[in-house]
Protein backbone atom coordinates (compact mmCIF):
# COMPACT_ATOMS: atom_id res chain seq x y z
CA UNK A 1 0.00 0.00 0.00
CA UNK A 2 1.62 3.69 -0.97
CA UNK A 3 1.27 6.23 1.19
CA UNK A 4 2.44 9.72 -1.00
CA UNK A 5 1.42 12.85 0.79
CA UNK A 6 2.45 16.22 -0.83
CA UNK A 7 3.56 19.57 1.39
CA UNK A 8 2.75 22.65 -0.09
CA UNK A 9 5.41 25.11 1.11
CA UNK A 10 5.37 28.95 0.83
CA UNK A 11 1.28 29.26 -0.05
CA UNK A 12 0.83 33.44 -0.41
CA UNK A 13 -3.06 33.63 -0.03
CA UNK A 14 -3.70 36.67 -1.63
CA UNK A 15 -1.95 35.40 -4.62
CA UNK A 16 -1.28 31.76 -4.79
CA UNK A 17 -5.14 30.37 -4.33
CA UNK A 18 -5.72 29.05 -7.22
CA UNK A 19 -2.54 27.48 -8.17
CA UNK A 20 -2.42 25.60 -4.17
CA UNK A 21 -5.89 24.79 -5.40
CA UNK A 22 -4.84 22.74 -8.61
CA UNK A 23 -1.96 21.27 -6.33
CA UNK A 24 -4.38 19.83 -3.85
CA UNK A 25 -6.63 18.09 -6.58
CA UNK A 26 -3.39 17.03 -8.24
CA UNK A 27 -2.15 15.31 -5.26
CA UNK A 28 -5.66 13.67 -5.15
CA UNK A 29 -6.33 13.25 -8.39
CA UNK A 30 -3.41 11.60 -9.27
CA UNK A 31 -2.59 9.20 -6.33
CA UNK A 32 -1.42 10.64 -3.38
CA UNK A 33 -2.85 10.40 0.11
CA UNK A 34 -2.99 12.92 1.30
CA UNK A 35 -1.81 16.91 0.95
CA UNK A 36 -0.62 19.00 3.97
CA UNK A 37 -0.57 23.28 3.23
CA UNK A 38 2.39 25.35 5.34
CA UNK A 39 0.61 27.66 6.70
CA UNK A 40 -3.19 28.12 6.95
CA UNK A 41 -6.20 28.87 4.11
CA UNK A 42 -9.33 27.52 5.37
CA UNK A 43 -10.90 28.50 1.91
CA UNK A 44 -8.21 26.00 0.08
CA UNK A 45 -9.15 23.41 2.68
CA UNK A 46 -12.52 23.62 2.68
CA UNK A 47 -12.40 22.91 -1.05
CA UNK A 48 -10.44 20.59 -0.92
CA UNK A 49 -12.69 18.71 1.65
CA UNK A 50 -16.34 19.57 -0.83
CA UNK A 51 -14.46 18.18 -3.83
CA UNK A 52 -13.54 14.97 -1.98
CA UNK A 53 -16.92 14.37 -0.47
CA UNK A 54 -18.64 14.82 -4.27
CA UNK A 55 -16.12 13.01 -6.51
CA UNK A 56 -14.76 10.46 -3.74
CA UNK A 57 -12.01 8.83 -2.26
CA UNK A 58 -12.73 10.08 1.22
CA UNK A 59 -9.43 8.54 2.55
CA UNK A 60 -7.53 11.50 0.92
CA UNK A 61 -6.03 13.52 4.13
CA UNK A 62 -5.42 17.16 4.36
CA UNK A 63 -5.00 19.85 6.39
CA UNK A 64 -2.57 22.29 7.73
CA UNK A 65 1.11 22.39 9.23
CA UNK A 66 2.17 25.37 10.85
CA UNK A 67 5.77 24.32 10.38
CA UNK A 68 6.93 22.62 7.11
CA UNK A 69 10.34 21.52 8.17
CA UNK A 70 9.12 20.15 11.27
CA UNK A 71 6.79 18.20 9.22
CA UNK A 72 9.63 16.96 7.38
CA UNK A 73 11.24 15.93 10.35
CA UNK A 74 9.21 14.03 11.41
CA UNK A 75 7.79 12.01 8.06
CA UNK A 76 12.02 11.17 7.96
CA UNK A 77 11.85 10.10 11.73
CA UNK A 78 8.43 7.97 10.82
CA UNK A 79 10.86 6.09 8.59
CA UNK A 80 9.19 7.91 5.01
CA UNK A 81 11.48 9.45 2.40
CA UNK A 82 11.57 12.91 0.73
CA UNK A 83 11.36 13.71 -2.57
CA UNK A 84 11.90 17.87 -3.04
CA UNK A 85 10.66 18.76 -6.82
CA UNK A 86 12.80 21.89 -7.88
CA UNK A 87 14.22 22.83 -11.27
CA UNK A 88 17.62 22.41 -9.75
CA UNK A 89 17.49 18.94 -8.73
CA UNK A 90 18.41 16.00 -10.79
CA UNK A 91 16.53 14.96 -13.70
CA UNK A 92 14.22 12.11 -13.56
CA UNK A 93 15.18 11.13 -17.11
CA UNK A 94 18.31 10.99 -15.67
CA UNK A 95 17.27 8.34 -12.71
CA UNK A 96 17.88 5.15 -12.83
CA UNK A 97 15.57 4.44 -10.00
CA UNK A 98 12.43 6.37 -8.70
CA UNK A 99 11.74 6.81 -5.16
CA UNK A 100 9.47 4.14 -3.89
CA UNK A 101 6.24 5.11 -3.03
CA UNK A 102 5.49 2.90 -0.02
CA UNK A 103 6.11 6.37 2.33
CA UNK A 104 6.82 9.74 0.32
CA UNK A 105 6.91 12.91 1.34
CA UNK A 106 6.83 15.01 -1.78
CA UNK A 107 7.42 18.80 -1.19
CA UNK A 108 6.49 21.39 -3.80
CA UNK A 109 7.22 25.42 -3.28
CA UNK A 110 6.02 28.62 -4.53
CA UNK A 111 8.62 31.19 -5.62
CA UNK A 112 11.79 30.35 -3.65
CA UNK A 113 12.41 26.78 -1.60
CA UNK A 114 14.86 27.93 1.89
CA UNK A 115 18.13 25.84 1.44
CA UNK A 116 17.40 23.83 3.92
CA UNK A 117 14.83 21.41 2.33
CA UNK A 118 17.96 21.00 -0.35
CA UNK A 119 19.92 19.48 2.06
CA UNK A 120 17.55 17.76 3.97
CA UNK A 121 15.55 16.00 1.33
CA UNK A 122 16.26 12.71 0.50
CA UNK A 123 15.92 13.51 -3.43
CA UNK A 124 16.29 16.67 -5.21
CA UNK A 125 14.06 15.99 -8.33
CA UNK A 126 13.92 18.24 -11.60
CA UNK A 127 10.75 17.40 -13.57
CA UNK A 128 13.40 18.69 -17.07
CA UNK A 129 16.24 20.99 -15.70
CA UNK A 130 13.55 24.52 -17.23
CA UNK A 131 11.58 26.60 -14.99
CA UNK A 132 7.74 25.68 -15.17
CA UNK A 133 4.80 25.14 -12.39
CA UNK A 134 4.67 23.09 -9.04
CA UNK A 135 1.09 21.89 -10.49
CA UNK A 136 2.92 20.04 -13.57
CA UNK A 137 5.70 19.16 -11.66
CA UNK A 138 3.96 17.37 -9.43
CA UNK A 139 1.34 15.61 -11.94
CA UNK A 140 4.11 14.29 -14.29
CA UNK A 141 5.99 12.68 -10.89
CA UNK A 142 3.01 11.00 -9.73
CA UNK A 143 2.31 9.83 -12.85
CA UNK A 144 5.94 8.71 -13.00
CA UNK A 145 5.52 7.26 -9.78
CA UNK A 146 2.35 5.72 -10.78
CA UNK A 147 3.33 4.55 -14.21
CA UNK A 148 0.00 5.78 -15.54
CA UNK A 149 -2.34 3.64 -13.54
CA UNK A 150 -3.50 6.04 -10.89
CA UNK A 151 -5.73 7.04 -14.02
CA UNK A 152 -7.73 4.34 -13.72
CA UNK A 153 -8.29 4.09 -10.14
CA UNK A 154 -11.96 4.47 -8.55
CA UNK A 155 -12.73 6.83 -5.88
CA UNK A 156 -14.36 4.96 -3.27
CA UNK A 157 -17.51 6.63 -1.93
CA UNK A 158 -18.17 9.13 -4.88
CA UNK A 159 -21.56 10.99 -5.17
CA UNK A 160 -21.12 11.93 -8.71
CA UNK A 161 -19.19 10.24 -11.20
CA UNK A 162 -18.34 10.98 -15.27
CA UNK A 163 -19.22 8.69 -17.62
CA UNK A 164 -17.01 9.37 -20.48
CA UNK A 165 -18.17 10.16 -23.79
CA UNK A 166 -16.59 10.71 -27.13
CA UNK A 167 -18.50 13.88 -27.33
CA UNK A 168 -20.61 15.83 -24.51
CA UNK A 169 -21.04 15.54 -20.50
CA UNK A 170 -22.49 12.79 -19.13
CA UNK A 171 -22.51 12.38 -14.86
CA UNK A 172 -24.26 10.66 -12.45
CA UNK A 173 -25.04 10.65 -8.96
CA UNK A 174 -25.14 7.47 -6.50
N1 LIG B 1 13.10 28.18 -8.08
C1 LIG B 1 12.04 27.21 -8.22
C2 LIG B 1 12.53 25.77 -8.31
O1 LIG B 1 13.36 25.44 -7.50
O2 LIG B 1 12.04 24.93 -9.08
C3 LIG B 1 11.07 27.67 -9.29
C4 LIG B 1 9.86 28.26 -8.66
S1 LIG B 1 8.44 27.56 -9.29
C5 LIG B 1 7.49 28.99 -9.59
C6 LIG B 1 7.56 26.91 -7.89
C7 LIG B 1 7.72 25.43 -7.67
O3 LIG B 1 7.48 24.74 -8.87
C8 LIG B 1 9.09 24.97 -7.23
O4 LIG B 1 9.30 25.12 -5.84
C9 LIG B 1 9.07 23.51 -7.63
O5 LIG B 1 8.47 22.71 -6.64
C10 LIG B 1 8.19 23.52 -8.87
N2 LIG B 1 8.94 23.44 -10.13
C11 LIG B 1 9.03 24.39 -11.09
N3 LIG B 1 9.77 23.97 -12.11
C12 LIG B 1 10.17 22.72 -11.81
C13 LIG B 1 10.95 21.74 -12.47
N4 LIG B 1 11.49 21.95 -13.66
N5 LIG B 1 11.14 20.55 -11.86
C14 LIG B 1 10.60 20.30 -10.66
N6 LIG B 1 9.85 21.18 -9.98
C15 LIG B 1 9.64 22.37 -10.55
Amino acid sequence: MNCIYVLRLGHRPERDKRITTHVALVARAFGAQGFMLEGDDRNILATVKDVTKRWGSKGFKSGAVNDGKAYVEKWKRGHGKVAHLTMYGLNISSMPRLPSPKKLLIVVGAEKVDRWYYDNADYNIAIGNQPHSEVSALAIFLDRLGRGRELDRGFAGAKIRIIPQKAGKKVVGR
